[in-house]
């Protein structure tokens, strides 16, 4: 894989990720980098996600410097977090950020995401929770990339969203979704498991006819 082929696959991911609800027009953001490279390639802020070229992504240096973008592209507010993440993290060559609407909802409620499927057990496993911090910040970036620590895959950002991490764009994607997926059930769940008022056979018995 060469950058072209890598700067393509950022941008389907996009919008597979946009298509599937987890990317918003303004909101969520993804990297990748070459195995073992000290750069990598990132969304742009402020360009609606749906539609994101290659030519769009903006080239940063792990130590935050922009080293190629076209006219009127500035990376993602959040790439202090892809960075610091890449600092840590040798093998890991994407960051995908996602805005999940069901990840995001149960953990807004206080609902802690459980292994309710023998799947979720084992991906619940990699996840750490990041404690709030503002979108952007450095204080996000570093509570992020001290977490990501290990063998950790996913992050969950309170009152924010989700990040993926994988050794390929696939596999950091993979995560964030295989999240939303666990947590619909776990939501299914939830909703079955409470018992609704319905009317009982004995009321319709009495019930004669029409009103
Ligand atoms: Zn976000």
């Amino acid at each position: 894989m060469n950058e072209e082929d890598l700067k393509r696959e950022i941008c389907l991911v996009v919008r597979q990720l946009f298509d599937r609800g987890l990317i918003f027009p303004h909101g969520g953001n993804v990297s990748a980098r070459l195995p073992g490279s000290g750069e990598y390639w990132i969304t742009p802020s402020s360009v609606y996600k749906g539609r994101i070229q290659p030519q769009d992504l903006v080239k940063m240096s792990l130590e935050g410097e922009v080293l190629e973008a076209a006219e009127g592209r500035k990376p993602s507010i959040e790439h202090p977090m892809h960075q610091a993440i890449y600092k840590r993290r040798s093998d890991v060559n994407a960051v995908v950020h996602t805005h999940n609407p069901a990840v995001t909802g149960l953990m807004a409620a206080g609902v802690d995401l459980q292994p309710v499927t023998v799947e979720a057990g084992l991906v619940l496993r990699k996840v750490r929770m990041v404690p709030f911090a503002l979108p952007g910040s450095r204080e996000l970036a570093e509570k992020a990339g001290e977490l990501a620590k290990g063998e950790t895959s996913a992050l969950l950002l309170q009152g924010h969203g989700v990040v993926g991490l994988g050794k390929s764009l696939i596999e950091a994607m993979a995560v964030v979704e295989t999240l939303e997926g666990l947590a619909l059930t776990q939501f299914f769940a939830l909703l079955a498991a409470r018992r609704i008022p319905t009317v009982s056979e004995e009321a319709l018995k009495d019930f004669e006819g029409e009103e």
